[in-house]
């Protein structure tokens, strides 16, 4: 049996196919309708499905941002990264156009189920990933921590500057507004002309540019308290850093700064898609 793997971001919907014996044989990715409204992003998806759709696929599993029940494969509650998800019945419309098992699950924790392939023994993990918004995911004592309305672990969203800027989750100085890329290019743009993306900035950082390097420097500096509040509450094994911020490696890690708890994503940005078909809820 095949299966399909969806992760739908604020930004991209990556999209993979599985063969027989889990590996990848096709993976791509198209930008999300997200200002679009629900029909529109269900639409990318089925997009998605069909370019890779084989006769001998059974199982769709998607990742979404949002809290998700994986239970009954519902949106409780997305921000306005996907505007109108909140409520999404994503396993029931999947189920009923394509007639196979449909897995649904939070795309921070996919990433998390993604990346314990590599982390058999390990017990205590999370996950932290760093994209249009900030995604969080812990495994605590072997499970995974989902709270009430699946709510949990949501790292992006504990606070890092009391009154900070205004995060669309209705709170301020929330990490996402400090962590993900949106932020950053938000960040970069006040100050730096003709900056389009968070490589440049890195590059333009790199480089010597001193507003860039003071957007990264605090950048990095938010960052490290981030992974000292998980650290404090939860002390994991392994703090995994991924999603496309975590791309640039040396920027991690001179905040990671040889810390062994620390490592960033081995599927990097696809642990979305790879465990979005993972079974493990
Ligand atoms: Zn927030």
């Amino acid at each position: 049996m095949k299966k399909i793997g969806i992760d739908l971001g604020g930004t991209a919907i990556k999209a993979a196919r599985f063969g027989e014996e889990g590996e990848l044989e096709d993976e791509f990715s198209i930008p999300t309708p997200a200002r679009a409204g629900r029909m529109p992003i269900f639409q990318a998806i089925y997009c998605a499905v069909d370019k890779l759709w084989k006769e001998d696929v059974g199982l769709i599993g998607v990742s979404s941002a949002g809290d998700i029940d994986p239970v009954r494969g519902i949106c409780v509650h997305a921000t306005d990264n996907l505007i109108g998800w909140t409520g999404a019945n994503i396993r029931g419309e999947l189920e009923r156009r394509y007639h196979v098992r449909v897995l649904v699950d939070n795309d921070a924790v996919a990433a998390l189920k993604g990346e314990l392939a590599f982390y058999p023994e390990a017990k205590n993990v999370t996950m932290l990933t760093f994209g249009t918004g900030v995604g969080g995911a812990s495994l605590v004592n072997g499970e995974i921590l989902r709270g009430k309305n699946f709510g949990a672990a949501r790292w992006g969203h504990t606070i890092l500057v009391p009154h900070g800027i205004r995060c669309n989750c209705g709170k301020r100085g929330c990490a996402e507004v400090y962590l993900s890329a949106t932020a950053l290019i938000k960040q970069g743009q006040k100050r730096m002309l003709g900056l389009v993306d968070c490589k440049q900035l890195f590059d333009r950082a790199a480089s010597g540019e001193t507003e860039a390097v003071d957007v990264v420097a605090r950048f990095q500096d938010h960052l490290g308290i981030l992974l000292e509040n998980v650290r404090t509450v939860l002390a994991p094994e392994y703090i995994i850093l991924g999603g496309g911020v975590a791309k640039s490696v040396s920027v991690m890690e001179e905040v990671i700064g040889g810390a062994e708890d620390v490592v960033l994503a081995r599927r990097g940005s696809l642990a979305g898609v790879y465990g979005a078909i993972s079974e493990r809820i």
